[in-house]
């Protein structure tokens, strides 16, 4: 019996954390690629039942985070203290004036299932739906196939619900892991994250690569959210997938959402996500197109394109520091 808990554990946990790496964050959150509707609404779907609440409400949150990383408007920035960081912001009313979804997710806001799941934009209402409706789920569950395999489906969920909250955290904590690229932020790489959460905690080179699918880009970040996606693409599940590797070269901030393997019907049409001419790029955020560019002094302080060790990287990237 504890064999079978352990096992539907690990099968939920698995279900639940594609939900929200490949359905919420990858796709809603960035545009990545693109996928049928239906597909989309299943991954999101699998996310849902992992207490993530509103899809739009966590989508357009992401977007702020990155659009504002570790300034006072990033929703999550642990320099401004850890319960916020980690708890707080999730238990605000409402939407502040400058991450409103339409301000942030107009290819999402007309979409009735997200509409519905946004709760008029009353973040409680929205968290309360989210648990009802996942408590529910497990109450079906446990009339159907007893309350063992409920109770494990609850428990991953509720597991599954605490890692992007600790991954805000964690990766946001330069002492915690390690950077490939010398984003203007406090993003790091933290391989247990990435662990946990198949393949999210790669965060620096999410920050670099907002844009992109594949966040895991050396031998050793192996990013099963990655190849999750990379395997719907060779079933015809996934049509564009923007993905870069680790020898693009990062230019700051201005060219984040830029691929290597830029197809040419792809539209930038934010700092935050890449969107090929697809229906979902109607409305998407049009005003950051033409941001004014914001020249970094970049410097890619590991090429990896060697096995070398981590250590060595560093060892490494601080003298061309340095220099
Ligand atoms: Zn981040
Ligand atoms: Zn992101």
């Amino acid at each position: 019996m504890l064999v079978s808990c352990l096992v539907a554990f690990l099968c939920f946990y698995t279900v639940h954390m594609i939900g929200i790496t490949v359905g919420y964050h990858r796709l809603l959150a960035h545009r990545s690629y693109t996928c049928p509707k239906f597909v989309e609404y299943i991954l999101v779907m699998a996310g849902y039942l992992g207490f993530e609440s509103s899809p739009m409400w966590w989508a357009t949150l992401h977007r702020a985070h990155h659009r504002y990383t570790d300034t006072e408007l990033d929703p999550h920035a642990p320099k401004y203290g850890m319960y916020e960081a980690y708890i707080g912001w999730f238990l605000h009313k409402e939407y502040a004036d400058y991450l409103k979804p339409e301000k942030l997710s107009r290819d999402m806001i007309n979409d009735p299932l997200y509409k519905f799941l946004d709760a008029g934009g009353n973040w409680h209402r929205a968290h309360l739906l989210n648990s009802f409706i996942n408590f529910s789920l497990r109450g079906v569950m446990a009339l159907i196939w007893g309350w063992e395999i409920a109770a494990a489906s609850l428990a991953a969920a509720l597991v599954v619900q605490q890692m992007p909250l600790l991954l805000n955290v964690v990766c946001h904590i330069p002492k915690a892991g390690y950077k490939n690229f010398n984003t203007a932020d406090t993003s790091v790489n933290v391989g247990w994250v990435a662990f946990l959460t198949l393949g999210e905690g790669w965060h620096n080179n999410h920050h670099a690569f907002p844009g992109s699918a594949r966040h895991g880009l050396t031998a050793a970040e192996i990013d099963p959210s990655w190849l999750i996606i990379r395997a719907m693409k060779a079933i015809g599940l996934v049509g564009w997938m923007n993905e870069v590797t680790i020898n693009t070269q990062y230019k700051g901030k201005q060219d984040q959402a830029v691929a290597v393997k830029k197809p040419v019907e792809l539209e930038i049409v934010s700092d935050l996500h890449a969107v090929g001419n697809i229906k979902d790029a109607v409305g998407a955020d049009r005003a950051l197109i033409n941001q004014p560019n914001q020249p970094l002094s970049v410097t890619v302080l590991a090429d990896h394109t060697s096995t070398r060790t981590r250590a060595e990287g560093h060892r490494r990237a601080r003298q061309k520091v340095k220099r």
